[in-house]
């Protein structure tokens, strides 16, 4: 019988999500693969259960899930340095607390076919979290992250379609912004300042890395 679009698309994003997730276990990650958006939430909260305090990594992936506020109804102290109504200076202290706190929670901008991790920030926090600091790190990564390439064409990726839109959403006074495309730009909003490269799992981090054959995030 003919497959319908969306049967298809799924079948790739399986095959391509699974493959990502063994070269990710071969680098050390404890990486699994879910089918749906509500597999990965039941994973993150699984996840969560010992954590006093869960921090945010402003991953539009994350939001996408729905979690904060789950954890927030069971009691856990958030910490998302992204609300609206904090001050300069409580942002500052969020992102500290975050980076000692006891789950990590974010997205990555781009993951290689053969499993490496690539992610940009302006200001480094999500970058630094990621790799030392919190007691567990858990990242959602739709199947519309991986790429078929090299670490430099991750970097592409990022800067050209993960980049614009979140400059856009943030409200970033930077070229990409207004164009859709990375120029390389010279502004004080640059959200592209820190490159991390993530080969192996941190060798003291307990990294949690969920391949979701959906299409979430930039
Ligand atoms: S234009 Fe600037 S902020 Fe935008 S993607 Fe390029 S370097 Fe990053």
């Amino acid at each position: 019988m003919k497959k319908s679009e969306e049967e298809v698309l799924s079948w790739l994003g399986e095959k391509r999500c699974r493959a990502v997730v063994e070269h990710l276990q071969r680098r050390q990650f404890t990486a699994v693969y879910c089918a749906t958006r509500q597999e990965a939430v039941d994973y993150v909260l699984e996840q969560t259960r010992e954590a006093v305090s869960v921090g945010f990594g402003g991953s539009y992936t994350i939001a996408g899930l729905g979690v904060e506020q789950k954890l927030a109804e069971q009691g856990k102290r958030i910490l998302n340095h992204g609300h609206p109504d904090l001050t300069p200076e409580e942002k500052l202290r969020v992102r500290n607390a975050e980076l000692t706190c006891d789950l990590f929670l974010a997205s990555s901008n781009a993951v290689t076919m053969d499993g490496i991790l690539v992610n940009i920030d302006g200001v480094g926090n999500r970058c630094a979290a990621m790799t030392c600091g919190p007691k567990k790190v858990v990242l959602v990564i739709g199947r519309n992250k991986i790429v078929d390439g090299t670490i430099q064409d991750a970097i592409d990726r990022v800067k050209n379609i993960a980049s614009p839109p979140n400059a856009m959403r943030l409200d970033k006074k930077t070229p990409c912004a207004e164009t859709g495309r990375c120029m390389d730009c010279q502004s004080p909003d640059r959200i592209c300042c820190v490159t991390t490269i993530l080969e192996r799992k941190p060798r003291t981090s307990d990294f949690h890395v969920v391949m979701l054959n959906d299409d979430i995030g930039f």
